[in-house]
């Protein structure tokens, strides 16, 4: 069986960030005018609206701590039914916390998860080109 769910789109303003994914690497848009983490990434800098944006390597031992988080137990997209329910967090960025970066965690309970839970970024291949970053609870 391959990768049945949809596999994000690389677009001229995000293909930095996948990139990097793809090469298991956290990239992040910086606007040159303010300094403004702009994530996620796109034209121009949700701050203060200059088109002039950078991007800044966190290379790939990212860390960081739930924010938000939801428990889905319905899929919303096609693909996710085996991996219900789905836990999908906001985590804020240890070394970064004005940088909040969703996605899945994996490997967690979901009567473990909670707010402040220290998490690791990781990476799944799913297929031989592309990779997702998810998040997994951190080693204590
Ligand atoms: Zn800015």
């Amino acid at each position: 069986m391959g990768y049945q769910k949809p596999i994000p789109l690389k677009t001229l303003d995000n293909h930095p960030y996948w990139d990097a994914a793809d090469r298991h690497e956290l990239m992040v848009q910086k606007c040159v005018s303010c300094n403004h983490y702009n994530h996620p990434p796109g034209p121009s800098c949700a701050k203060c609206g200059s088109p002039e944006v950078a991007w800044e390597n966190l290379g790939d031992d990212i860390k960081g701590t739930v924010y938000s988080y939801i428990v889905s137990y319905r899929p919303f997209l096609p693909g996710f039914q085996d991996d219900l329910p789905l836990i999908i967090a906001q985590v804020e960025l240890e070394k970064y916390p004005q940088i909040k970066i969703m996605a899945n965690i994996l490997g967690c309970n979901i009567e473990d998860v909670q707010i402040g839970m220290p998490v690791q970024m990781t990476w799944v291949d799913i297929n031989e080109e592309r990779a997702i970053p998810q998040w997994k609870p951190a080693e204590r």
